[in-house]
């Protein structure tokens, strides 16, 4: 044989045991590693699909709906968001993006992929949208989708929804939510505020292990699909597939991929824990982390880079790198010395701040006061500062 085993796989993998206070993934509990070893069945096993029926409820829970199709797509958040463009949007349907950071950018080009017709609104990060001008937008661009990121983990702001699905209604629109790294920290009630879809991922609140996106269609959006002229686009990410797959339809399950069976456990565990605690507490506990790590922060005499509270998410504060300190400098101090994560800025808010997460498991006040007592040891050494 020309190509021999590889030296490399001789050795036992190297996996260090790491805080991950970035914006995601986070830290899985213990629980939810162990549900993985449970034995591999079958992906049309009658107890696998009782346990995937389990993880429906559980997200009904979550997402707060009642609605019949809510499943995952196998893949991570990047996939609930294919597959939210690839459903609803056929060429040249008109869909709105509310833009302020890189989650609203990568909407758009998913979408132009699918050739919609694509209109944008943009804000600088850190900004958010009035209703007010989701209604103006939606008048003047009369789109068949609206587009919103709850929370927007480039720059930290956490776009209100409640409000948004009633004026969609009102101009018959759909109101499409990408919740990938707000669920389960802030509220949300997709039947009650309107939403058409939803999706997140399975590795920040939730803390599983990436690997799936959780989705749920309205009977709206399921109506735009039926009513599709052209097929979707995408097999794998098909809706009345996925759904079929997952029992919403009320037909019998048929082979459309093999589900992640063991993430599908994982999944299992990690929303088991969600519904022990309750939405309303996990809720609190994100608040009250949050409000604990940007007062000291703020003692630390550091910014946050959106200075009205109101419009920051829990799950990801944003910090102002004050002028002559290395960003990465900083990071590297917290991963060498003690082995947690913190994340530099992404696509807008790149270069200019940290990134704290706050996220499901690993949102506590104990983590927190971790995080600010490294950050100030880091900010007194003379090495990390530039000028
Ligand atoms: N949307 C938002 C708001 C996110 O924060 C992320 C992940 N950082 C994604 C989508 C994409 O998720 P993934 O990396 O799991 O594909």
């Amino acid at each position: 044989m020309s190509i021999p085993p590889p030296e490399c796989l001789k050795s036992p993998m190297h996996v260090p045991s790491k805080l991950l206070m970035g914006p995601g993934p986070s830290n899985s509990p213990p629980q939810v590693h162990q549900a993985m070893l449970k034995p591999l069945l079958g992906h049309l096993h009658p107890e696998f699909t009782q346990i995937m029926d389990e993880v429906k409820e559980g997200l009904r829970y979550l997402f707060q709906t009642k609605s019949d199709v809510v499943c995952c797509v196998s893949g991570t958040g990047h996939a609930g968001m294919e597959a939210t463009m690839c459903n609803l949007l056929e060429p040249n349907d008109v869909i709105l993006i509310a833009q302020n950071g890189i989650w609203g950018e990568r909407a758009a080009d998913m979408a132009s992929r699918h050739e919609a017709d694509v209109r944008v609104i943009k804000k600088p990060a850190g900004e958010i949208f009035q209703l007010d001008e989701l209604e103006a937008a939606l008048k003047e661009h009369r789109p068949a989708v609206l587009f919103l990121v709850q929370g927007e983990s480039s720059s930290g702001a956490l776009q209100p929804i409640y409000g948004v699905g009633p004026l969609c209604q009102k101009y018959g629109v759909l109101l499409a939510v990408d919740a990938v790294a707000s669920l389960g920290g802030v509220p949300f009630f997709m039947d009650q505020w309107g939403v058409d879809v939803v999706y997140t991922g399975t590795q920040k609140v939730i803390s599983a292990p990436p690997s799936m996106a959780p989705i749920a269609f309205s009977d709206r959006a399921m109506a735009k699909v039926r009513a599709r002229k052209k097929p979707i686009r995408s097999f794998y990410a098909d809706i009345t597939w996925l759904a079929n797959y997952w029992g919403c339809d009320g037909s019998p399950r048929k082979y459309h991929h093999t589900g992640p069976v063991s993430s599908v456990y994982a999944l299992r565990e990690a929303l088991s824990l969600v519904c022990a605690e309750g939405l309303e507490s996990l809720w609190a506990r994100h608040a009250a982390c949050a409000q604990r790590l940007h007062d000291g922060l703020t003692a630390l005499n550091l910014q946050l880079f959106i200075s009205d509270p109101a419009k920051r998410t829990p799950t990801v504060t944003t910090i102002k790198v004050p002028e002559g300190v290395d960003w990465m400098k900083v990071t590297k101090y917290f991963m060498n010395k003690y082995r947690v994560e913190i994340s530099g800025g992404l696509g807008p808010s790149a270069g200019l701040v940290w990134r704290v997460g706050l996220m499901g498991y690993n949102c506590t006040s104990d983590n927190v006061d971790l995080v600010l007592k490294i950050m100030k040891e880091a900010l007194d050494q003379q090495s990390i500062i530039t000028s």
